[in-house]
């Protein structure tokens, strides 16, 4: 990799305070963000999310929050823990109170065109982020040495934020472009068949016709050098955990999910199968990549698991190009590019060749890649 090694980051130990006060910050900005949500809801808060809301028990649960995080804070504090980390905390629990606190009022508004989805970005990162440390903590470990706050976290948590916040503009561009492009490709007696289906086979077949797009899809930017220009830079970080799959250049999520919605839209999926796909792959695509290391045993030929998806991301030369699926290994066993050895995982992440470490290189990285390769060909 092309930046210097940093000095390894150690494990947190309780009573250190280091745990305190970065629980007090994590709580302290969520905060902020949870309360400028309420105060804005039109423009930072998701309309498909909305309706799904108990907002009393938001409220309550936010109350509760930042009262912990001011109390962590303090007691970090006391026991000598990082003072900056707490002091940030507890700026932001003082900030989000003068924002107007749990209790803000929330007032009658008309959907702007153009929205944020700040309050999908809180709440999962906020139920993940709890739920995969934790889990990541109590399982054996696939590199039982690498720490939360591993080299890189706070870029991929940059990326989680980007990539949360701009929903509105991946579903807004997702949807025209599948229901403007292909509205000539719809069947009705093709939707009503799939509608009468049970839903057990409905669930089936939107993980089975998404993952044949992905399939394609994914083998396709490993393929064309443009294209693995923009894929690489989520197969840039050199460690694997809950948060490194949201490394994923902007365009990625914005190609994939537009072709993706695709056989969704004409397959006339109902709701509650849409409901249950997304719930699906949210939740596989933390674990995934996550720094848990399970024998999923027979599993394996079923479902995309960790160590099916941590062989894609190595960089030992036998896993090269294997494992494109997202969700289930069939379409990778069928057209012969399936790599899972039982009982090893990879020795090395990353790419081969280095990425730009920021989030504005890796952003410009397909565009100034192109250029030093032309430059480079011209020149020979
Ligand atoms: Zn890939
Ligand atoms: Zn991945």
């Amino acid at each position: 990799m092309s930046h210097a090694r940093q000095s390894a980051p150690t494990r947190a130990r309780i009573g250190d305070g280091r745990i305190g006060s970065f629980l007090c910050a994590t709580i302290g900005l969520l905060s902020v963000a949870a309360v400028l949500c309420l105060r804005f809801p039109a423009f930072l808060t998701t309309p498909e999310l909305r309706p799904h809301y108990d907002v009393e028990l938001l409220r309550l649960t936010l109350a509760v929050a930042m009262t912990a995080g001011a109390l962590l804070g303090v007691l970090s504090i006391a026991l000598g823990g990082p003072r900056l980390r707490a002091g940030i905390g507890l700026g932001a629990l003082f900030l989000a109170m003068v924002l107007g606190g749990p209790y803000v009022p929330t007032t009658d508004f008309h959907q702007p065109r153009v929205y944020l989805g700040l309050d999908w970005l809180v709440l999962d990162l906020f139920f993940t982020g709890v739920v995969f440390v934790f889990l990541e903590w109590i399982f054996p470990r696939v590199r039982p040495d690498q720490v939360p706050l591993r080299e890189g976290w706070r870029l991929d948590l940059a990326y989680f934020g980007v990539n949360h916040l701009a929903i509105g503009v991946f579903m807004v561009v997702s949807a025209h472009f599948a229901h403007d492009a292909f509205a000539w490709a719809v069947n009705a007696k093709v939707q009503t068949f799939v509608v009468g289906l049970p839903g057990v086979v409905r669930f089936v077949m939107v993980i089975l016709a998404a993952d044949l797009v992905e399939y394609v899809t994914h083998r396709t930017m490993h393929e064309v050098p443009v294209l693995w220009r923009i894929h690489a830079i989520h197969h840039s970080p050199d460690a694997m955990d809950w948060l490194s799959g949201s490394r994923l250049h902007f365009l990625e999520p914005l190609v994939t999910r537009s072709l993706v919605l695709v056989p969704i839209f004409l397959l006339g999926f109902p709701q509650d199968t849409i409901f249950a796909y997304v719930i699906f792959i949210s939740v596989q695509s933390v674990v995934i990549h996550s720094n848990i290391r399970v024998n999923a045993g027979w599993l394996r030929y079923v479902i995309v698991t960790t160590q099916f998806h941590h062989w894609h991301h190595a960089a030992d030369e036998e896993a090269v190009d294997r494992n494109y699926t997202a969700h289930t290994p069939l379409w990778d066993l069928l057209f012969g590019t399936w790599h899972l050895p039982a009982d090893r995982w990879p020795k090395k992440y990353g790419t081969i060749k280095p990425v730009p470490g920021g989030m504005l290189g890796q952003f410009l990285h397909p565009f100034t890649g192109a250029v030093a390769e032309f430059r480079e060909h011209r020149t020979k």
